[in-house]
């Protein structure tokens, strides 16, 4: 029932893109298949979204298929999408995928033009230096320093808001601010600790950086929607069953093992969903 039902939206929605681009749907490829589940991801984030040939793994993509299961779609009809930070809402917005899983913050902002469901993690902004710098403490030490961080990320609107002396350098993802880092050209990275500790933890970067550990945010983790999707309620269904019965968990800490990463236990699993609109 629900894998047809969904089927249907997808149909119409890319039916509807069709018609108002009279273009087709574009990135996707096929978005009007029916039975097929358009799902996007960061394509190089090691432990939560990482694109490696044909495979696709961390703990966004390991959400990501649990609740597809649940809506209906088994792993072959899905289909995954780059969601690069600052494309995520036009990408929902024109019908171009039906679900996000990117690391993606859940803010006022944000829900003027797409919709949330979850949070199914919460993570905390935080700072990458290099190993042997000792400089940088936390967000109170960083005046006079340059830092890089994402277009369109909550990270880089959080420090142009509130740490006022620094300079900001933005790339369009977290992987190309290493290559700045790493040659001397910046002093950081900026965003959440777990995308900082597995960009850290990777066989090339292992021994380079380290993760400050002083983390200044919260940012909780939604199932980023079209506002005209009705599949809210169901993938916070899902999230919940997937903490219940332990798959939670065991994906986290496989994602995150090796990476001496530790998830606030406070904010850890989240017990708060999105109201449903
Ligand atoms: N979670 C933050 C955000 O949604 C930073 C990570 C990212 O760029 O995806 O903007």
């Amino acid at each position: 029932m629900r894998k047809q039902r969904l089927g249907a939206i997808a149909a119409a929605a890319a039916a509807a893109t069709l018609a108002l681009t009279s273009c087709g749907s574009s990135g996707g490829g096929g978005g009007g298949e029916g039975d097929t589940v358009r799902i996007g991801i960061k394509y190089d984030q090691p432990g939560l979204g990482f694109k490696e040939g044909d495979s696709y793994t961390g703990f966004d993509v390991d959400v990501a298929k649990f609740v597809a299961k649940e809506l209906g779609y088994d792993e072959n009809k899905i289909e995954w999408v780059s969601a690069p930070s600052a494309n995520r809402e036009t990408l929902l917005e024109t019908n171009q995928v039906d679900m996000i899983f990117a690391t993606y913050t859940i803010n006022d902002k944000r829900k003027e033009r797409v919709g949330f469901a979850g949070p199914y993690f919460v993570a905390g902004q935080d700072l990458l230096v290099r190993a042997d710098d000792s400089s940088i403490t936390g967000k109170d030490s960083l005046d006079g320093k340059k830092l890089c961080s994402v277009t369109g990320s909550t990270s880089a609107e959080n420090v142009r808001k509130d740490v006022p002396g620094v300079e900001l350098v933005e790339q369009s993802g977290y992987a190309e601010c290493l290559g700045l880092l790493e040659g001397g050209n910046i002093d950081a990275i900026t965003t959440d600790d777990i995308i900082l500790a597995g960009l850290a933890a990777t066989d090339a970067n292992k021994g380079k950086f380290k993760v400050v550990g002083n983390p200044f945010s919260e940012e909780p983790y939604g199932v980023g929607l079209n506002k005209e999707s009705d599949k809210c309620e169901a993938i916070n269904t899902a999230i919940q069953k997937m903490i219940d019965d332990g798959a939670w968990k065991e994906a986290l800490d496989k994602n995150t093992e090796g990476t001496g990463y530790e998830p606030n236990a406070k904010l850890n699993p989240p017990t708060n969903f999105e109201a449903c609109s």
